[in-house]
Protein backbone atom coordinates (compact mmCIF):
# COMPACT_ATOMS: atom_id res chain seq x y z
CA UNK A 1 0.00 0.00 0.00
CA UNK A 2 1.49 3.12 -0.68
CA UNK A 3 0.26 5.98 1.48
CA UNK A 4 -0.35 9.72 -0.40
CA UNK A 5 -0.50 13.42 1.49
CA UNK A 6 -2.08 15.62 -1.54
CA UNK A 7 -1.49 19.39 -1.25
CA UNK A 8 -3.97 20.96 -3.48
CA UNK A 9 -6.00 18.28 -4.00
CA UNK A 10 -9.35 20.16 -5.09
CA UNK A 11 -7.37 21.44 -8.24
CA UNK A 12 -6.68 19.95 -11.58
CA UNK A 13 -3.80 18.14 -10.68
CA UNK A 14 -5.47 17.33 -7.12
CA UNK A 15 -8.95 15.76 -8.20
CA UNK A 16 -6.78 13.51 -11.38
CA UNK A 17 -4.38 12.63 -8.67
CA UNK A 18 -7.60 11.17 -6.90
CA UNK A 19 -8.91 9.87 -10.06
CA UNK A 20 -5.87 7.59 -9.60
CA UNK A 21 -6.42 6.67 -6.13
CA UNK A 22 -9.95 5.44 -7.51
CA UNK A 23 -8.74 3.55 -10.20
CA UNK A 24 -5.81 1.85 -8.07
CA UNK A 25 -6.73 0.01 -4.54
CA UNK A 26 -2.99 -0.14 -3.21
CA UNK A 27 -2.97 3.57 -3.02
CA UNK A 28 -4.67 5.12 0.25
CA UNK A 29 -5.05 8.91 0.76
CA UNK A 30 -3.66 10.28 4.39
CA UNK A 31 -4.10 13.93 4.24
CA UNK A 32 -5.72 16.14 1.23
CA UNK A 33 -5.16 20.18 1.75
CA UNK A 34 -6.46 22.94 -0.65
CA UNK A 35 -7.35 26.92 -0.34
CA UNK A 36 -11.10 27.52 -0.24
CA UNK A 37 -13.14 24.92 -1.82
CA UNK A 38 -14.72 23.83 1.40
CA UNK A 39 -17.59 21.97 -0.48
CA UNK A 40 -15.48 20.16 -2.54
CA UNK A 41 -12.68 19.27 0.60
CA UNK A 42 -16.21 17.93 2.41
CA UNK A 43 -16.96 15.53 -0.74
CA UNK A 44 -13.13 14.10 -0.78
CA UNK A 45 -12.74 13.72 3.11
CA UNK A 46 -15.62 11.79 3.30
CA UNK A 47 -14.65 9.43 0.41
CA UNK A 48 -11.01 9.13 0.67
CA UNK A 49 -11.26 9.22 4.43
CA UNK A 50 -8.08 10.88 5.43
CA UNK A 51 -6.56 11.29 8.97
CA UNK A 52 -5.37 15.26 8.24
CA UNK A 53 -6.96 17.52 6.18
CA UNK A 54 -6.05 21.48 5.60
CA UNK A 55 -7.40 24.80 4.66
CA UNK A 56 -6.09 27.89 3.98
CA UNK A 57 -7.94 30.22 5.83
CA UNK A 58 -9.22 30.32 9.30
CA UNK A 59 -13.27 30.52 7.94
CA UNK A 60 -12.46 27.71 6.17
CA UNK A 61 -11.13 25.60 8.28
CA UNK A 62 -14.60 26.46 10.48
CA UNK A 63 -16.89 26.02 7.72
CA UNK A 64 -15.32 22.62 7.19
CA UNK A 65 -15.53 21.24 11.00
CA UNK A 66 -19.03 22.04 11.31
CA UNK A 67 -19.29 19.67 7.73
CA UNK A 68 -17.43 17.18 8.94
CA UNK A 69 -18.96 16.83 12.45
CA UNK A 70 -19.75 13.46 12.00
CA UNK A 71 -16.24 11.98 10.75
CA UNK A 72 -13.53 11.52 12.97
CA UNK A 73 -10.49 14.11 11.05
CA UNK A 74 -8.26 16.40 12.16
CA UNK A 75 -8.67 19.22 10.70
CA UNK A 76 -5.37 21.96 10.39
CA UNK A 77 -5.51 25.23 9.12
CA UNK A 78 -2.62 27.35 7.02
CA UNK A 79 1.31 27.17 6.23
CA UNK A 80 1.28 25.22 9.68
CA UNK A 81 -1.47 23.03 8.63
CA UNK A 82 0.29 22.29 5.28
CA UNK A 83 4.20 21.53 7.21
CA UNK A 84 1.93 19.00 9.27
CA UNK A 85 0.76 17.31 6.50
CA UNK A 86 3.80 17.55 5.20
CA UNK A 87 6.26 16.25 7.86
CA UNK A 88 3.09 13.34 8.68
CA UNK A 89 4.49 9.89 9.61
CA UNK A 90 2.18 8.03 7.97
CA UNK A 91 2.80 9.34 4.53
CA UNK A 92 4.94 8.28 1.71
CA UNK A 93 5.08 10.54 -0.85
CA UNK A 94 3.53 13.65 -0.96
CA UNK A 95 1.38 15.25 -4.30
CA UNK A 96 3.02 18.77 -4.34
CA UNK A 97 -0.37 20.19 -6.80
CA UNK A 98 -0.57 23.20 -4.77
CA UNK A 99 -0.16 26.55 -6.74
CA UNK A 100 2.61 28.89 -6.62
CA UNK A 101 5.60 29.90 -3.60
CA UNK A 102 3.58 28.88 -1.15
CA UNK A 103 4.54 25.29 -1.84
CA UNK A 104 8.23 25.61 -1.09
CA UNK A 105 7.95 25.13 2.58
CA UNK A 106 6.08 22.32 2.93
CA UNK A 107 8.60 20.68 0.36
CA UNK A 108 11.37 21.42 2.27
CA UNK A 109 9.76 20.28 5.27
CA UNK A 110 8.79 16.80 3.61
CA UNK A 111 12.14 16.64 2.42
CA UNK A 112 13.73 16.67 5.54
CA UNK A 113 11.65 14.05 6.79
CA UNK A 114 12.81 11.85 4.13
CA UNK A 115 9.59 11.78 1.64
CA UNK A 116 9.13 11.02 -1.95
CA UNK A 117 7.60 14.27 -3.58
CA UNK A 118 5.44 14.09 -6.96
CA UNK A 119 5.97 17.51 -7.89
CA UNK A 120 3.53 19.45 -10.07
CA UNK A 121 4.19 22.56 -8.46
CA UNK A 122 6.59 23.90 -10.56
CA UNK A 123 6.88 27.34 -9.09
CA UNK A 124 8.96 26.05 -6.22
CA UNK A 125 11.90 24.65 -8.16
CA UNK A 126 11.74 27.57 -10.35
CA UNK A 127 12.39 29.86 -7.09
CA UNK A 128 13.97 27.59 -4.96
CA UNK A 129 15.63 24.73 -6.88
CA UNK A 130 19.09 25.39 -5.41
CA UNK A 131 17.68 24.44 -2.09
CA UNK A 132 15.45 21.44 -2.90
CA UNK A 133 17.81 19.87 -5.70
CA UNK A 134 20.87 19.16 -3.40
CA UNK A 135 18.79 18.77 -0.13
CA UNK A 136 16.61 15.79 -1.61
CA UNK A 137 20.16 14.34 -2.99
CA UNK A 138 21.16 14.57 0.16
CA UNK A 139 18.20 13.50 1.82
CA UNK A 140 17.86 10.10 -0.21
CA UNK A 141 14.85 11.54 -1.85
CA UNK A 142 13.56 11.22 -5.02
CA UNK A 143 11.84 14.34 -6.92
CA UNK A 144 9.24 12.61 -9.39
CA UNK A 145 8.18 15.10 -12.23
CA UNK A 146 4.11 15.65 -12.60
CA UNK A 147 4.53 17.88 -15.17
CA UNK A 148 3.78 16.47 -18.57
CA UNK A 149 7.22 17.69 -20.49
CA UNK A 150 9.33 16.69 -17.10
CA UNK A 151 7.91 13.50 -16.96
CA UNK A 152 8.45 12.77 -20.58
CA UNK A 153 11.89 13.73 -20.59
CA UNK A 154 12.21 11.34 -17.28
CA UNK A 155 10.95 8.96 -19.22
CA UNK A 156 13.10 9.21 -22.23
CA UNK A 157 16.01 9.38 -20.21
CA UNK A 158 15.04 5.39 -18.67
CA UNK A 159 17.97 3.42 -18.86
CA UNK A 160 20.55 5.78 -20.57
CA UNK A 161 23.44 7.07 -19.29
CA UNK A 162 22.68 10.83 -18.33
CA UNK A 163 25.98 12.04 -19.27
CA UNK A 164 25.49 11.21 -23.02
CA UNK A 165 22.83 13.58 -22.98
CA UNK A 166 23.01 16.37 -25.22
CA UNK A 167 20.34 18.45 -24.90
CA UNK A 168 16.21 18.51 -23.75
CA UNK A 169 13.89 19.33 -26.03
CA UNK A 170 10.68 20.70 -24.58
CA UNK A 171 8.28 21.24 -26.12
CA UNK A 172 4.82 23.49 -26.47
CA UNK A 173 1.58 23.65 -27.84
CA UNK A 174 2.25 27.33 -28.24
CA UNK A 175 -1.20 27.98 -26.63
CA UNK A 176 -4.14 29.88 -28.22
CA UNK A 177 -2.73 32.88 -29.50
CA UNK A 178 -0.01 30.78 -31.38
CA UNK A 179 0.77 32.64 -34.93
CA UNK A 180 -1.23 35.85 -33.40
CA UNK A 181 1.15 39.84 -33.83
CA UNK A 182 0.70 41.72 -30.78
CA UNK A 183 -1.61 44.10 -32.03
CA UNK A 184 -4.00 41.09 -32.30
CA UNK A 185 -3.25 40.42 -28.10
CA UNK A 186 -4.02 44.01 -27.54
CA UNK A 187 -7.62 43.43 -26.49
CA UNK A 188 -7.53 39.96 -25.62
CA UNK A 189 -10.20 39.22 -22.94
CA UNK A 190 -9.81 36.31 -19.56
CA UNK A 191 -12.56 34.13 -21.37
CA UNK A 192 -10.12 33.70 -24.60
CA UNK A 193 -7.04 33.52 -22.78
CA UNK A 194 -9.03 30.43 -20.47
CA UNK A 195 -9.43 28.85 -23.83
CA UNK A 196 -6.28 26.14 -23.77
CA UNK A 197 -6.29 23.70 -27.30
CA UNK A 198 -5.13 20.63 -25.79
CA UNK A 199 -5.40 20.74 -22.49
CA UNK A 200 -7.45 21.48 -19.53
CA UNK A 201 -5.95 22.84 -16.31
CA UNK A 202 -6.00 25.12 -13.82
CA UNK A 203 -6.57 29.21 -14.55
CA UNK A 204 -3.34 30.40 -13.17
CA UNK A 205 -1.15 27.58 -15.67
CA UNK A 206 -3.73 28.20 -18.66
CA UNK A 207 -3.06 32.11 -18.58
CA UNK A 208 0.50 31.36 -17.93
CA UNK A 209 0.28 28.79 -21.36
CA UNK A 210 -1.32 31.57 -23.28
CA UNK A 211 1.48 34.24 -22.21
CA UNK A 212 4.01 31.48 -22.82
CA UNK A 213 5.54 32.44 -19.48
CA UNK A 214 4.78 28.58 -18.68
CA UNK A 215 7.58 27.07 -20.69
CA UNK A 216 9.75 30.04 -19.53
CA UNK A 217 8.90 28.30 -15.73
CA UNK A 218 9.40 24.49 -17.04
CA UNK A 219 12.89 25.26 -18.91
CA UNK A 220 14.00 26.75 -15.85
CA UNK A 221 11.82 23.55 -13.74
CA UNK A 222 14.14 21.03 -16.08
CA UNK A 223 17.01 22.81 -15.40
CA UNK A 224 17.11 22.08 -11.72
CA UNK A 225 15.52 18.93 -12.03
CA UNK A 226 17.69 17.24 -14.39
CA UNK A 227 20.57 19.39 -13.53
CA UNK A 228 21.18 20.50 -17.01
CA UNK A 229 22.94 23.98 -17.97
CA UNK A 230 20.17 26.12 -19.98
CA UNK A 231 22.19 26.70 -23.46
CA UNK A 232 21.04 22.78 -23.55
CA UNK A 233 17.35 23.17 -22.94
CA UNK A 234 15.53 24.04 -25.84
CA UNK A 235 11.93 25.33 -26.39
CA UNK A 236 10.37 23.76 -29.67
CA UNK A 237 6.56 24.60 -30.44
CA UNK A 238 4.22 21.32 -31.60
CA UNK A 239 0.68 22.56 -31.94
CA UNK A 240 -0.84 19.40 -31.08
CA UNK A 241 0.69 18.34 -27.88
CA UNK A 242 1.37 14.56 -28.93
CA UNK A 243 4.89 14.64 -28.00
CA UNK A 244 5.34 15.28 -24.65
CA UNK A 245 9.19 16.32 -24.38
CA UNK A 246 12.24 15.00 -25.86
CA UNK A 247 16.11 14.05 -25.28
CA UNK A 248 18.64 14.14 -27.84
CA UNK A 249 21.75 12.34 -26.90
CA UNK A 250 25.68 12.89 -27.70
CA UNK A 251 25.06 10.38 -30.97
CA UNK A 252 21.82 12.41 -32.46
CA UNK A 253 19.57 9.92 -31.27
CA UNK A 254 16.20 11.45 -30.07
CA UNK A 255 14.38 9.31 -27.14
CA UNK A 256 10.86 10.84 -27.22
CA UNK A 257 7.73 10.19 -25.19
CA UNK A 258 4.17 10.41 -26.66
CA UNK A 259 0.37 10.23 -25.83
CA UNK A 260 -2.40 11.72 -25.92
CA UNK A 261 -2.39 15.01 -23.88
CA UNK A 262 -4.02 13.33 -20.88
CA UNK A 263 -2.53 14.39 -17.20
CA UNK A 264 -3.51 11.28 -15.49
CA UNK A 265 -0.57 9.40 -17.32
CA UNK A 266 2.65 11.52 -15.62
CA UNK A 267 0.86 11.82 -12.59
CA UNK A 268 0.54 7.89 -12.61
CA UNK A 269 3.78 7.49 -13.84
CA UNK A 270 5.04 9.49 -10.82
CA UNK A 271 3.01 7.48 -8.18
CA UNK A 272 4.13 4.79 -9.36
CA UNK A 273 8.09 4.89 -10.78
CA UNK A 274 9.41 2.67 -11.82
CA UNK A 275 6.04 0.43 -12.51
CA UNK A 276 3.78 1.54 -15.07
CA UNK A 277 0.04 0.68 -14.47
CA UNK A 278 -2.78 0.43 -17.43
CA UNK A 279 -5.09 3.68 -17.65
CA UNK A 280 -8.22 3.41 -19.10
CA UNK A 281 -8.69 7.34 -21.71
CA UNK A 282 -7.80 7.93 -25.54
CA UNK A 283 -4.89 6.70 -27.14
CA UNK A 284 -3.03 8.07 -30.37
CA UNK A 285 -4.53 7.10 -32.99
CA UNK A 286 -1.51 7.51 -35.50
CA UNK A 287 -3.67 6.62 -39.03
CA UNK A 288 -6.26 9.37 -37.35
CA UNK A 289 -3.59 11.83 -36.19
CA UNK A 290 -1.64 11.74 -39.99
CA UNK A 291 0.90 14.54 -39.46
CA UNK A 292 2.87 16.58 -36.18
CA UNK A 293 4.34 19.65 -37.16
CA UNK A 294 7.03 21.75 -35.15
CA UNK A 295 8.15 25.48 -35.44
CA UNK A 296 10.28 28.27 -33.57
CA UNK A 297 8.62 29.98 -30.69
CA UNK A 298 8.08 33.52 -31.17
CA UNK A 299 9.63 35.26 -28.31
CA UNK A 300 9.20 38.67 -29.98
CA UNK A 301 5.65 38.45 -29.76
CA UNK A 302 5.22 36.48 -26.39
CA UNK A 303 8.13 38.06 -24.48
CA UNK A 304 7.04 36.39 -20.95
CA UNK A 305 9.51 33.44 -22.41
CA UNK A 306 12.24 36.28 -23.41
CA UNK A 307 11.75 37.52 -20.22
CA UNK A 308 12.17 33.90 -18.09
CA UNK A 309 14.98 33.16 -20.43
CA UNK A 310 16.88 36.12 -18.87
CA UNK A 311 15.71 35.37 -15.68
CA UNK A 312 16.99 31.55 -15.94
CA UNK A 313 20.75 33.08 -17.43
CA UNK A 314 20.70 35.52 -14.24
CA UNK A 315 19.58 33.27 -11.77
CA UNK A 316 20.17 34.18 -8.23
CA UNK A 317 16.65 35.71 -6.61
CA UNK A 318 15.78 36.72 -9.98
CA UNK A 319 13.63 33.78 -11.30
CA UNK A 320 11.62 34.32 -7.65
CA UNK A 321 11.07 37.63 -9.08
CA UNK A 322 9.98 36.44 -12.75
CA UNK A 323 7.63 34.12 -11.03
CA UNK A 324 6.31 36.16 -8.15
CA UNK A 325 5.58 39.32 -10.69
CA UNK A 326 4.51 36.97 -12.88
CA UNK A 327 1.78 35.22 -10.27
CA UNK A 328 0.77 38.67 -9.35
CA UNK A 329 0.20 39.94 -12.81
CA UNK A 330 -2.08 36.81 -13.87
CA UNK A 331 -4.20 37.61 -10.57
CA UNK A 332 -4.50 40.99 -11.93
CA UNK A 333 -5.48 40.01 -14.82
CA UNK A 334 -7.77 37.24 -14.10
CA UNK A 335 -9.26 40.05 -11.78
CA UNK A 336 -9.34 41.84 -15.48
CA UNK A 337 -7.36 44.70 -13.83
CA UNK A 338 -4.84 44.89 -16.21
CA UNK A 339 -4.57 44.03 -19.49
CA UNK A 340 -3.18 40.62 -21.43
CA UNK A 341 -0.16 42.46 -22.59
CA UNK A 342 0.74 44.24 -19.34
CA UNK A 343 1.39 40.60 -17.69
CA UNK A 344 4.64 40.62 -19.69
CA UNK A 345 5.49 44.65 -18.85
CA UNK A 346 5.30 44.22 -14.88
CA UNK A 347 7.27 40.89 -14.92
CA UNK A 348 10.22 43.62 -17.20
CA UNK A 349 8.90 46.19 -14.35
CA UNK A 350 9.85 43.72 -11.30
CA UNK A 351 13.00 41.90 -12.93
CA UNK A 352 14.29 45.62 -13.55
CA UNK A 353 14.10 47.08 -10.09
CA UNK A 354 15.41 44.00 -8.23
CA UNK A 355 18.60 44.25 -6.52
CA UNK A 356 19.73 40.48 -7.69
CA UNK A 357 20.91 37.96 -4.73
CA UNK A 358 23.70 35.32 -5.99
CA UNK A 359 22.30 31.97 -3.99
CA UNK A 360 19.27 33.72 -1.69
CA UNK A 361 17.84 31.28 1.43
CA UNK A 362 13.69 30.77 1.81
CA UNK A 363 13.47 34.41 3.60
CA UNK A 364 15.41 35.76 1.21
CA UNK A 365 13.35 34.13 -1.40
CA UNK A 366 10.25 34.99 0.40
CA UNK A 367 11.16 38.59 0.88
CA UNK A 368 11.93 39.14 -3.25
CA UNK A 369 8.74 37.74 -3.47
CA UNK A 370 7.05 40.29 -0.86
CA UNK A 371 9.15 42.98 -2.98
CA UNK A 372 7.63 42.48 -6.56
CA UNK A 373 4.34 42.40 -4.62
CA UNK A 374 4.72 45.41 -3.27
CA UNK A 375 5.88 47.31 -6.29
CA UNK A 376 3.53 45.55 -8.36
CA UNK A 377 0.51 47.00 -5.32
CA UNK A 378 1.85 50.55 -5.33
CA UNK A 379 0.97 51.15 -9.31
CA UNK A 380 -1.84 48.97 -9.53
CA UNK A 381 -3.84 48.47 -7.20
P1 LIG B 1 -5.50 24.64 -9.65
O1 LIG B 1 -5.68 26.11 -9.59
O2 LIG B 1 -6.47 23.83 -10.42
O3 LIG B 1 -5.46 24.05 -8.16
C1 LIG B 1 -4.66 24.61 -7.16
C2 LIG B 1 -4.86 23.88 -5.85
O4 LIG B 1 -4.09 24.53 -4.83
C3 LIG B 1 -6.31 23.90 -5.37
O5 LIG B 1 -6.58 22.71 -4.69
C4 LIG B 1 -6.32 25.07 -4.41
O6 LIG B 1 -7.35 24.99 -3.45
C5 LIG B 1 -4.97 24.87 -3.75
N1 LIG B 1 -4.47 26.07 -3.09
C6 LIG B 1 -4.33 27.30 -3.61
N2 LIG B 1 -3.84 28.14 -2.68
C7 LIG B 1 -3.67 27.40 -1.55
C8 LIG B 1 -3.21 27.68 -0.24
N3 LIG B 1 -2.82 28.89 0.10
N4 LIG B 1 -3.18 26.68 0.67
C9 LIG B 1 -3.57 25.44 0.34
N5 LIG B 1 -4.02 25.11 -0.89
C10 LIG B 1 -4.07 26.08 -1.81
O7 LIG B 1 -4.01 24.40 -10.15
P2 LIG B 1 -3.45 23.20 -11.05
O8 LIG B 1 -3.88 21.89 -10.49
O9 LIG B 1 -3.68 23.51 -12.46
O10 LIG B 1 -1.88 23.39 -10.82
C11 LIG B 1 -1.23 23.01 -9.61
C12 LIG B 1 0.27 23.07 -9.86
O11 LIG B 1 0.61 22.10 -10.83
C13 LIG B 1 0.76 24.42 -10.40
O12 LIG B 1 2.02 24.69 -9.90
C14 LIG B 1 0.84 24.17 -11.90
O13 LIG B 1 1.81 24.98 -12.54
C15 LIG B 1 1.27 22.71 -11.92
N6 LIG B 1 0.88 21.98 -13.14
C16 LIG B 1 -0.43 21.85 -13.48
C17 LIG B 1 -0.79 21.17 -14.63
C18 LIG B 1 -2.23 20.96 -15.00
O14 LIG B 1 -2.51 20.24 -15.97
N7 LIG B 1 -3.18 21.54 -14.31
C19 LIG B 1 0.23 20.60 -15.52
C20 LIG B 1 1.55 20.72 -15.01
C21 LIG B 1 1.87 21.39 -13.87
P3 LIG B 1 -8.83 25.67 -3.65
O15 LIG B 1 -9.23 25.42 -5.06
O16 LIG B 1 -9.64 24.90 -2.66
O17 LIG B 1 -8.72 27.09 -3.33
Amino acid sequence: MKKLAILGSTGSIGTQTLEIVRENSDLQVVALAAGTNVELMEKQVREFGPKLVCMQSEAACKDLAVRLQDVEVEILCGMDGLIQIAEMDESDILVTAIVGMIGIRPTIAAINKKKDIALANKETLVTAGHIIMPLAAKMGVSILPVDSEHSAIFQSMQGENKERIHKLLITASGGPFRGKTREQLENIQVEDALKHPNWAMGSKITIDSATLVNKGLEVMEAKWLFDMDLDRIQVVVHPQSIIHSMVEYVDGGIIAQLGTPDMKLPIQYALFYPDRRPMAGKRVDFYELGSITFEKPDMETFTGLKLAMRAAGEGGSMPTVFNAANEKAVSLFLNRKIRFLQIPEIIEMCMDSHKRIENPDVNQILSAEQEAYDLIRTKFE
